[in-house]
């Protein structure tokens, strides 16, 4: 290689900070050796394995037969931003208006021009952990330093309100919320946010992220509950992001939605402008079909997922060495597998590719900062039919046996 192909083959340095998304590369492998004729079952995946609502199919299409194929509005169409703000309003109890919403390609672009649109250099983003892969990817390619507040299954993986104040600093510039959290299924109650809220009243120059896209997937009985609601004097200062990827099998569709102070959705929309631009025309038809249409499918997918999550909660408690408490809310377990760590396997990422020589796809622990709380396991989703479900946990009991 000559020295100036030497020099133009270079990243840049915000993104040699980040590392790929390990989910998807997990997702990624287990597709191609299915390609190679393996037989592979992935649980690795964040997606319901449900269709797409027939309404919002239908929806689509009618878009595309009117011709609605051209740019949009940067943050939406004035129907999408309607539709978003009744989301916010009659799901989350957030009083949202049109004028406060904007929309992007699924809820990971709405974080990503988020933080890139708000974060100088040297400041720190709090971020509970294990937490979602792209929370901290996302903060460093901004330039943020990571501040990881680690939680335990003991605690339900939430972190305190003691925990918050003794992390914040003057360098303090956002703090992440994940409820239902992803990957542990963490669920906070109204108290334990009034209690965080309680906090940042004495810290006003610090911004929330309240990333709220599991909300319909809960499986207790209280209420959702989220800052922006239950403290709207804070709403100011807080981004709540949602979406239809997860609650309504849209995943391909990349719509996702927001809502915040307008300084900050103006600034999203700056970014976005020049980024991907308006998110996808058909897709935006979709989402005000799935927002405005019947939300009664959801009851029924709440039921079939938690009869899994029962399902496969007993079924890996049930193998030695692996343990899971039982997740409140989204569709994934994390899986303590600490036991087995030096048995066979050097770390979760050696387990992870043990499991997936036997034939189920599942993401190390440490790919979601289980280093940070000192756990090493994995995640699994439980967003697969009955079939590949009963598979996948025979495989990963054949797996553990075999080290
Ligand atoms: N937030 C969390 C916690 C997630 O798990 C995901 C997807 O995995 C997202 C946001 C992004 O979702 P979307 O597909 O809408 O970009």
């Amino acid at each position: 290689m000559t020295q100036a192909q030497a020099s133009a083959d270079r990243i840049s340095a915000a993104l040699a900070r980040i590392a790929p998304s390990q989910t998807t590369a997990m997702t990624d492998r287990a597709t191609a050796m299915r390609a190679e004729g393996r037989d592979i079952v992935s649980l690795s995946v964040g997606e319901p394995d449900f269709a797409t609502p027939a309404h919002v199919v239908e929806a689509v299409k009618d878009a595309l037969d009117q011709g609605a194929t051209k740019y949009t509005p940067v943050g939406g169409t004035a129907a999408m931003k309607r539709a978003a703000a009744l989301h916010f309003t009659r799901d989350l109890g957030i009083a949202a208006t049109p004028a406060d919403v904007t929309v992007s390609a699924g809820g990971k672009q709405a974080i990503f021009h988020a933080l890139l649109a708000t974060i100088d250099p040297g400041d720190e983003v709090l971020i509970p952990a294990p937490w979602w892969v792209s929370y901290p990817e996302i903060a460093r390619f901004a330039g943020a330093n990571v501040v990881p507040l680690p939680t335990t299954a003991a605690d339900g993986f939430r972190i305190s309100a003691e925990q918050l104040a003794n992390a914040i600093t003057p360098a303090t510039r956002w703090l992440l919320l994940n409820s239902p959290g992803n990957p542990t299924g963490a669920v906070y109650t109204a108290d334990d946010l009034r209690a965080l809220a309680d906090v940042l009243d004495r810290h006003a120059r610090i911004m929330v992220m309240s990333d709220d896209i599991y909300a319909p997937l809960r499986y207790g009985d209280t209420p959702h509950a989220t800052l922006a609601a239950l403290r709207p004097d804070l709403a100011d200062r807080i981004l709540t992001v949602s979406g239809v990827s997860k609650s309504h099998a849209m995943t391909g569709f990349r719509i996702g939605v927001a809502t915040g102070p307008g300084w900050l959705i103006r600034a999203m929309e700056r970014l976005q402008s020049h980024s991907s631009g308006n998110p996808c025309s058909i897709s935006q038809a979709g989402a005000v079909a799935a927002f405005e249409g019947p939300q009664d499918f959801l009851s029924d997918w709440r039921a079939i997922f938690r009869a899994r999550r029962d399902r496969v909660v007993e079924a890996i408690n049930a193998i030695p060495g692996l343990s899971t408490p039982v997740p409140d809310g989204a569709f994934y377990c994390f899986v303590d597998a600490a036991p087995l760590i030096g048995e066979g396997c050097e770390d979760d990422n050696a387990l992870a590719l043990h499991m997936l020589e036997h034939g189920v796809a599942v993401v190390a622990a440490s790919a979601f900062g289980g280093a940070h709380c000192g756990i090493q396991g994995f995640r699994v989703s439980f967003a697969a039919d009955d079939d590949s479900l009963t598979e996948a946990l025979t495989r990963m009991e054949r797996a553990v046996a075999a080290l």
